[in-house]
């Protein structure tokens, strides 16, 4: 079976609608889906309405952002209830102040020579109120500060480079105290992505099981062949079930759906015991 665990839509910084993405989906041979947009939830029942009507199975789910010892750390929730209140409510939170950054994101790009930023992004993002550094990408890319949406992640947007504004997200023990609430499964996603240490990472792997976290995102859109095998390696040192998704945020930007392999057999997947 093909079981893809992480994507956007535009309800976050997704190109297409929920139910554009639920048939692009099908249409690359998943078979179980999970809709995973950035501190929302608005975009799950178009979600699983058209993942019915293509024929795949829907598993609802979140990537909340959160603030770990000054690093931004991203935690997937699986087979949440869309309904629960202390989930709701600590991501209205979370999501409050994206606006605000925009400006200031701009005002800084503004500086370093670049006009139209905020009105350029927010062109990009469906819903103003999540509008995100890749909102921004793709205004760059557009208008040629950089040759490809990835390179603005190299030259802009990121700490020390012009357009990086810091921002405080969740406490991690909140965000996957959310989930574990909602009912869910606590994914700690792309792990590969936060350049930390050997060291930093056993401290937040610690911090995540004790907050009631279980499984590490290995297959993913962002880690290397090498990462799948360096991260499946410490999900079994450490008894952290293994999740597998493309992360997919649009047509020709970055992961597509059916492409990745397979978790390793030898892994424990995080939906190993879920009635499919
Ligand atoms: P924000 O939540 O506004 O900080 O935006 C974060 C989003 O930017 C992530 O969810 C990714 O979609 C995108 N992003 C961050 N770093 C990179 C990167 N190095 N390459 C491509 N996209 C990235
Ligand atoms: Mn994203
Ligand atoms: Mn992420
Ligand atoms: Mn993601």
């Amino acid at each position: 079976m093909n079981i893809d665990l992480h994507c956007h839509s535009n309800v976050s910084d997704g190109a297409l609608a929920p139910a554009a993405v639920a048939q692009r989906a099908a249409r690359n041979g998943v078979d179980v889906w999970a809709l995973t947009d950035h501190d929302q939830l608005a975009g799950l029942a178009e979600a699983r309405e058209a993942a019915r009507a293509a024929g795949m199975r829907f598993v609802d789910g979140v990537e909340i952002s959160v603030t770990w010892r000054g690093s931004t750390i991203h935690v997937v929730g699986l087979r949440i209830d869309p309904a629960n209140a202390a989930l709701a409510g600590g991501l209205a939170r979370v999501r409050g102040g994206r606006l605000e950054r925009a400006r200031r994101m701009a005002q800084e790009l503004k500086d370093a020579g670049i006009d139209g930023a905020f009105e350029g992004a927010l062109r990009h993002a469906e819903n103003p109120a999540m509008v995100s550094r890749t909102h921004f990408a793709r205004y760059l890319a557009e208008i040629g500060a950089v040759p490809e949406m990835k390179d603005a992640f190299r030259h802009y947007l990121v700490p020390g480079k012009p357009g990086y504004v810091p921002h405080q997200w969740a406490a991690l023990a909140d965000a996957v105290g959310w989930i574990c609430a909602a009912g869910g499964h606590a994914v700690l996603a792309h792990p590969g992505r936060y350049g930390l240490s050997g060291a930093a990472l056993d401290a937040l792997l610690a911090e995540f099981r004790a907050a009631g976290g279980e499984a590490i995102e290995v297959v993913t859109g962002s880690h290397s062949p090498e990462q799948f095998r360096h991260f499946g390696a410490i999900a079994l040192q450490q008894g952290f079930a293994a999740s597998r998704g493309s992360d997919f945020h649009g047509p020709e930007e970055g992961a597509e759906f059916g492409t990745l392999p397979p978790l390793d057999p030898a892994l424990r997947a995080v939906w190993r015991d879920w009635a499919l």
